[in-house]
Order: C-alpha cells, then sequence, then structure tokens
C-alpha cells in the first residue's frame, strides 16, 4: 500500500500545525512498514500516536521535577532493599501506590544518615510526578530559610499559599542542622496551613522526642508533632549507612548506641513533645 504524495503531504503539514514533532518524525519510517507489510494500518497509526504521547509525557514529567526542584533522580528501582533488612519492602511499594496522597497523609522516614532516607523520599516524589501529582523538595533548613526571608519581605502569606499548592511536599533532613529562632514558628503555621489539606515526607536522624532541641522550642515541637503524627506514616529504619558500606571497619562502633529511632526520652532541656498512643498505632 502506498500512500498518495498529496495526501502524505496533507498529513505531514496536520502534523505540524498539531505541533506533534515526534510523530512527524517517525511517520516516514512507519509508512515503510506499512508498505512492506509488517504493520498493520491500525498498528501504524498506533505507534505513531504512542511515539507522541511518550514524547509529551517525557517532557512533562522532565518539567515537573524541575518545577518541584527534584533535581537529582533516585527510584524505587534503584534502591537495594537486601541491604536495609530492616524495611518492610510491601510497605514502601504500598505507598508507591500513593494512597497516602490522596488521604493527605504524611510519611516519616526516620533513620542515621546514609540509610536511605532522602533516596525513598525522592523515589515516592518522582512516583507521584510520573504519576500527574504535583511535587514540591525542599531541605527543612532551606524551607524555613525561604519563610523567614518572605516574612521579612512581608509576602508570607503567599509563601505559605505557595508552599500548599503541590499535592506531596517533601521536607527533608530534619535534625541536621539547628534551627534558627523563630523557624520552628514559621514551619508550623505552613504545617497547620496543610494539615488534612496536602500530603508530607519528612526524613529525620532524629527522634521525635528531640524534636524540642531540634526547633528550640518544646511547645512549638508538641504542636508540630501533634499535626504531623494524625494521619502518619513512620518508617523506621534500623540499618546502617550504604555511604559507608565499603568502610564499615573505620567507624566506631554504633550497633550499641542508642538508635534515634527507637521511642525516645527526652534528652537535656524540655519536657517530651506528647505522643498519643493511639496515633502512634495507627500510624504503623
Ligand atoms: P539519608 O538521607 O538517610 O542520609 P540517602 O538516602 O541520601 O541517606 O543515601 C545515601 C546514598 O546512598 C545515596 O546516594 C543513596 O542513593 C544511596 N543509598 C542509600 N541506601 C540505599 C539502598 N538501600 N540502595 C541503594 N542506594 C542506597
Ligand atoms: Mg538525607
Amino acid at each position: 500500500m502506498t500512500a498518495a504524495p498529496a495526501t502524505l503531504d496533507r498529513i505531514r503539514r496536520h502534523l505540524v500545525g498539531l505541533r506533534m514533532p515526534r510523530a512527524l518524525e517517525v511517520l516516514e519510517h512507519l509508512l515503510r512498514q506499512l508498505e512492506r507489510g509488517e504493520i498493520s494500518a491500525l498498528e501504524a497509526i498506533d505507534s505513531l500516536l504512542d511515539e507522541e504521547l511518550s514524547l509529551r509525557e517525557g517532557r512533562r514529567v522532565k518539567a515537573a521535577l524541575k518545577m518541584g526542584r527534584l533535581l537529582t533522580i533516585k527510584t524505587l528501582a534503584g534502591f537495594d532493599f537486601a541491604f536495609q533488612p530492616s524495611l518492610d519492602r510491601n510497605r514502601i511499594l504500598t505507598l508507591a501506590g500513593l494512597d497516602f496522597i490522596s488521604r493527605h497523609e504524611v510519611v516519616h522516614f526516620l533513620g542515621q544518615p546514609g540509610c536511605g532516607k532522602t533516596h525513598l523520599a525522592i523515589a515516592l516524589a518522582v512516583e507521584a510526578v510520573q504519576a500527574g501529582r504535583s511535587v514540591y523538595f525542599t531541605t527543612l533548613a532551606e524551607l524555613i530559610g525561604s519563610l523567614a526571608k518572605a516574612e521579612r519581605e512581608g509576602t508570607l502569606r503567599e509563601r505559605i499559599r505557595f508552599l500548599c499548592r503541590p499535592q506531596l511536599l517533601v521536607v527533608d533532613e530534619i535534625g541536621y542542622l539547628p534551627v534558627v529562632a523563630g523557624g520552628g514558628n514559621l514551619f508550623f503555621q505552613l504545617v497547620n496551613a496543610r494539615y488534612e489539606r496536602g500530603a508530607m515526607i519528612l526524613t529525620s536522624n532524629r527522634g521525635f522526642a528531640e524534636w524540642g532541641e531540634v526547633f528550640g522550642d518544646t511547645v512549638v515541637a508538641t504542636a508540630l508533632l501533634d499535626r504531623l503524627l494524625h494521619h502518619a506514616i513512620v518508617v523506621r529504619i534500623e540499618g546502617a549507612s550504604y555511604r559507608l558500606r565499603r568502610h564499615a571497619d573505620l567507624l566506631p562502633d554504633t550497633s550499641s548506641a542508642r538508635p534515634v529511632t527507637s521511642p525516645e526520652t527526652p534528652r537535656r532541656r524540655g519536657r517530651p513533645p506528647k505522643l498519643r498512643t493511639a496515633d502512634l498505632s495507627a500510624a504503623t
């Protein structure tokens, strides 16, 4: 079967008019296959549309990842579950089903540095982007910095509204850096605004009882945890650092150290935030 040159010309013009560059690109090849009887007309149409759609999907995902500040890409396929036997693979795969986003829940990844918290948070965020959900990734320090700047400039409300827009907000690295004075309060305003309205993934190397210390304010920490543990899924990763897996012998023995992720007792200042047992058990 050979297409008439005039018809072929019109198809090309239509593809240009419809802004279907990939379809235009594969047209010749598909026609040749068609002429040789290697594919049917239906298969040719199917391929043509499929190629165009894949190109658009790829572009959409790329743009959404950039907008969501997911600049280093990690995937679930790239996560070695065998290295973290304490982690329930099925639980992570269930999270990848993204129902937690529709339910506006908060996922906490807790564990020592290098155990894969950021990797898993990003991998779930990437899954969300691919599924067409809007995502924004930030660290706690960056987030508080941006909120503090907005407050100084009198645009805090707009900034909070902006951060409420993504269906999934990832806040990485809670507990690594000390929070600046007033920072906990700013974070609380955001958490309160997103409460029961948008999903979050939080990662931390510190236990919840240490949040008073992390935020330098027990009252704010308690209020934060009240919201962040209400509809929560807490994933504790008990294993060692993946970064240091080949150098375990060079490290001080941490196996007997207090696990950061187990139910804690407060250290130094302040009372521990009050955790409601019902929430915690519902969370796990
Ligand atoms: P954390 O955020 O807990 O400090 P990361 O998620 O940044 O740790 O992990 C540190 C590095 O090790 C990253 O490059 C990450 O991709 C990699 N990594 C961690 N755990 C695994 C794992 N189980 N399988 C594959 N790569 C891993
Ligand atoms: Mg990290």
